[in-house]
């Protein structure tokens, strides 16, 4: 066997045949003349996969495909929508909270010239971006103040860089946790240069544990929501009145990092009762610290809302200035924020809210017409079942949401494996993310809006009909 890539083409032999003048007339030469090096180093390193018989290059159609190819790869863009059929609602690594329209509408108005972002439009000097959205923190949280930083555990760890540095936070064992990717209080401490003073035990701490503990070297108590995990059984908590009461007593600051930032009503979503903002003030916390993207339902941020003394001293901490947001993501977040002045427009314009009050009947009714639709365009092994979704976003760890889903067998696509389905799926424009259960790709259909169920057909008439499109 002589071998194949002897017979490999020249650059210029390539760019001159006819078949390369639709590229050419595409995309700048200079990026085809790179493209089509690529693939020549391609083919040099794998003879296999030459994509032309390598003994015809007068004939070099298959090489104008792969050079397209290598374009079109590399103009796909690293972070690229992606369809969430996981039925997972805040999925971390999906991005957590879509954005309302409201918001997306206004990024757009904010970032596509300039903005009064750190300007007084009324006295024509100097304004501050920290001004923004806290009104609205305030007025939707029943707080004296606000302020916005780049997400939660940044909140955190301004609060206790600015309040507590060089001093001690007092803390329960039981509340020492790590909440998702890196994010350990106890580090968080320790990068805010305070030190941590532990009080009662893993499962049990009562409020003499903290009162005990508390001497001239404490500066704040520091109360963390356990939103990704249940303790059960012999277990006790100190109630957030009675660090109230304690906080008031002493005269430290109450710090209760809360997570979720679920502003609407729980029981109107369907969800258990879950402490909100607005109950951490109303019982007395200081500052109560929680999230834009998770139960809030709006860009990534960290909102620390609570006494304007203390919001001051965040704000004129220089930690400030490194966490700070952009006009995008205050642009967003007001916008979403508004939507909250009325529960029912916030549950109509918020997708998070709305997967999450979507009735079951109604993601039934769509898988039943999404399998019709598939078996209507010649696609089989296709079938609609109930399944279960979760809130995610370390939130609800205990809740499940009941779903309905599409059922993709592999043993009608041809030997594939519901690994390769799955694969196909996330790799396909638009990537769609689904899981794979007792060997079948599941799709849930809470997470995936009714208004991109055309996307999702056509990528599974590509997926199981090939010759589809
Ligand atoms: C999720 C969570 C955080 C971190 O929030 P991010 O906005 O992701 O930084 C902090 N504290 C609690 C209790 C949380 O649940």
């Amino acid at each position: 066997m002589t071998d194949p890539r002897r017979h490999l083409p020249g650059v210029d032999a390539l760019l001159e045949s006819s078949s390369f003048a639709e590229v050419l007339g595409e995309y700048p030469r200079g990026r085809v003349v790179a493209a089509v090096r690529t693939a020549l180093d391609e083919a040099r390193g794998d003879p296999g996969s030459l994509p032309a018989d390598p003994d015809d290059v007068a004939d070099p159609r298959g090489w104008a495909a792969r050079v397209r190819t290598v374009l079109v790869e590399a103009d796909r863009p690293s972070l690229q929508p992606a369809l969430n059929a996981t039925g997972v609602v805040l999925h971390t690594n999906l991005g957590r909270a879509p954005l309302p329209a409201a918001a997306r509408k206004a990024v757009e108005a904010a970032t596509a010239g300039y903005t009064n972002l750190e300007f007084d439009l009324q006295g024509g000097g100097r304004g501050s971006r920290y001004d923004h959205c806290a009104d609205l923190l305030a007025e939707l949280t029943g707080a004296e103040a606000g302020l916005v930083v780049n997400n939660c555990a940044a909140g955190l760890l301004l609060s206790l860089t600015a309040l507590a540095r060089d001093r001690a936070t007092v803390i329960s064992r039981g509340e020492l946790v790590e909440i998702g990717g890196g994010f350990r209080i106890p580090e968080i401490l320790e990068r805010a240069g305070t030190r941590l003073r532990e009080v009662g035990s893993t499962n049990r701490t009562r409020p003499p544990d903290y009162r005990a503990a508390l001497d001239e070297d404490v500066a704040v108590l520091l109360k963390v929501h356990r939103s990704n995990f249940r303790i059960r059984g012999f277990t006790e908590e100190a109630a957030l009145d009675d660090l109230v009461v304690l906080a008031a007593e002493s005269g430290l600051p109450l710090l209760y990092d809360l997570g979720s930032g679920l502003l609407d009503d729980p029981d109107a979503l369907g969800l258990p009762p879950e402490p909100r903002p607005a109950d951490g003030i109303a019982a007395g916390a200081d500052l109560v610290l929680f999230s834009g993207d998770k139960l809030l339902g709006g860009p990534q941020a960290g909102l620390v809302v609570g006494r304007a003394d203390l919001v001051a001293r965040l704000r004129s901490d220089p930690l400030c200035r490194a966490l700070r947001v952009d006009k995008a993501t205050l642009a967003a977040l007001e916008a979403t924020l508004r939507l909250y002045r009325d529960p029912q427009t916030a549950r109509a314009g918020i997708p998070v809210l709305r997967m999450l009050s979507t009735p079951v009947e109604a993601l039934k009714a769509r898988a039943w017409t999404l399998v019709e639709r598939l078996e209507g365009a010649g696609a089989s092994g296709v079938r609609a079942a109930p399944g279960e979704g979760a809130v995610g976003g370390g939130t609800y760890p205990e809740v499940t949401l009941a779903s309905w889903t599409l059922r993709l067998d592999p043993e009608a696509s041809a030997g594939r494996s519901a690994d390769d389905l799955a694969r196909a799926l996330r790799t396909g424009a638009p990537a769609v993310v689904a899981r794979i259960d007792e060997g079948e790709v599941v799709l849930d259909l809470r997470t995936v809006p009714p208004s991109q169920d055309d996307d999702l057909l056509t990528s599974l008439l590509t997926l199981l009909n090939p010759e589809h499109g």
